[in-house]
């Protein structure tokens, strides 16, 4: 049986579109396999994996018929869904032949029994569910996991290497990136290295730092909505789980385990990082464009500024405006104007992106804090971005668009950032005033004939 995909528009890349910049994204189109005695139960989860996981599905009902495909196609799968009740083979059998065909495999079964389950988690599932209300949603969320986990960084610290390998294992059978350390002060080291780790696993007592030192020692760089840590200890667990919590970790665990409840805490953990991530990431960033905003601005800003005030260097503050931009959408529509603003973000991106902080502002308008960036530099990589903007047309709805930028930029701070912004500000006036479509750089440039002409309308 054949699930139809979805009827999906372009793949979303981030980076908008641009109906001349067209950037794409090789994506991760692995089929998820589902072996399951029930034809209707796997149209019914096979429906619900292409809509929630955007993924088409291969469903087949016994295990000849999967060897068949397997033999016949070769085909990668992103995960096998089995469930244990197939005429042609055990559930343990199903069961070996998914893992050992290196699968991420999530087990269905008919109904909760203890005894079934003790087989079970003597293999490396990636999970199971009973059959059930739940079951749909859970394993479309498992599935989803997937491809997520493989660039999520965990770091497990135990002295034991026991310990170690059976928490990394049980990592690696959910496909994470694992760093090992040993005790407190080697997992700094490998948390400098890798700075964007979302979760911590830390035994308790282990030699040269514990994990409640660890624990204090990571709070004081990263928050709780950063990276999260579990305390694991097998002694004293009570009073141990208080301490590790009062001394910033997430959550506590209490050796030994069961598997069910050591992947339950660490995705609870997970979860609560990545959405306060995604929070964050959409408090910063311009829906329209992808550029930074004005708050990602005014937060990152003033630190940047001040570094360079103190390390003496020269530094360009712009303000960038598109030149008659009501007209774009008195002309050719809201729309089109939209289109026009990423099309103008994404060259402003690919120009300016490397030298500094690039942020819209709001409207048409655009910030941009370079430091360290000397004159000649500065001259050419905003003449270069007027140059481009002014030459890319921008297609939309079969109408091409055409529109130029002015820009007004200042190479002489002022005391503070605001005044410094200020002045790019009355710097790109007199790029408008002076007819649009140019750089204004401030103070007099003595080397080129273009900046003296402009920088002629200036007093410093
Ligand atoms: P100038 O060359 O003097 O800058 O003229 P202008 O027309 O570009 O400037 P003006 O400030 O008169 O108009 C800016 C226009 O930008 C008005 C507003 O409707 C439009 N605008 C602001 N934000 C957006 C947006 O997000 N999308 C679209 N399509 N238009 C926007
Ligand atoms: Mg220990
Ligand atoms: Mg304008
Ligand atoms: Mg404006």
């Amino acid at each position: 049986m054949k699930f139809e995909p979805r009827i999906r528009g372009q793949v979303d890349t981030g980076a908008r579109s641009t109906g001349r910049i067209n950037a794409t994204r090789s994506r991760d189109t692995r089929r998820v396999l589902l072996i399951n005695s029930s034809i209707a139960a796997s149209r019914f989860l096979g429906e619900a994996i292409q809509k929630q996981c955007e993924r088409q599905v291969e469903a087949l009902s016994t295990l000849a018929q999967v060897r068949s495909h397997l033999d016949r196609t070769q085909e990668e799968f992103l995960a096998a869904v089995v469930g244990l009740e197939l005429s042609d083979a055990s559930g343990v059998e199903i069961v070996e032949f998914a893992l050992g065909k290196g699968l991420p495999t999530i087990v269905l079964t008919g109904s909760w029994r203890e005894e079934t389950r003790r087989t079970f988690c003597r293999y490396s599932l990636f999970d199971y569910f009973v059959k059930g209300k739940l079951e749909i949603d859970g394993v479309c969320r498992a599935l989803n996991r997937i491809p997520l986990n493989s660039s999520t960084k965990v770091l497990v610290v135990d002295d034991s290497a026991a310990a170690r390998e059976l928490q990394s294992s049980l990592l690696r059978a959910h496909r994470f990136q694992v760093f090992l350390a040993a005790d407190g002060a080697e997992a700094l080291q490998v948390l400098a290295e890798h700075p964007d780790t979302t979760l911590v696993i830390t035994d308790y007592e282990m030699p040269t730092m514990d994990g409640i030192t660890l624990a204090m020692r990571i709070r004081e760089s990263h928050g709780a909505d950063e990276i999260a840590i579990v305390g694991v200890s097998a002694q004293g667990a009570s009073t141990t789980a208080v301490r590790f919590l009062k001394h910033g970790a997430s959550d506590f665990l209490a050796k030994p385990f069961e598997k069910e409840e050591f992947y339950c805490r660490i995705y609870n953990c997970i979860n609560t990082i990545e959405n306060a991530r995604a929070i964050r990431k959409a408090a910063f960033t311009d829906s329209l464009t992808g550029l930074a905003n004005r708050l990602a601005f005014f937060t990152q800003a003033p630190a940047k500024f001040a570094e360079s005030q103190a390390r003496g260097e020269s530094m360009a503050m712009a303000m960038v405006d598109i030149d008659f931009f009501k007209k774009v959408n008195d002309s050719y529509g809201h729309a089109a104007g939209d289109e026009v603003l990423r099309c103008v973000a994404t060259l402003m991106a690919e120009y300016l992106g490397k030298a500094g902080l690039v942020a819209r502002f709001g409207g048409e308008e655009f910030c941009v804090f370079c430091p360290g960036l000397d004159r000649d530099e500065t001259w050419e990589i905003f003449d270069k971005l007027r140059v481009a903007v002014a030459a890319t047309p921008v297609f939309h709805d079969g109408q091409t668009i055409r529109v130029t930028l002015s820009i007004g930029v200042t190479l002489a701070p002022r005391d503070s950032l605001d005044e410094t912004i200020n002045h790019a500000d009355q710097l790109l006036y007199e790029a408008k005033n002076s007819g649009r479509n140019r750089v204004v750089i401030s103070p007099r440039a003595l080397g080129s004939g273009v900046n003296l002409i402009m920088d002629q309308l200036i007093p410093d």
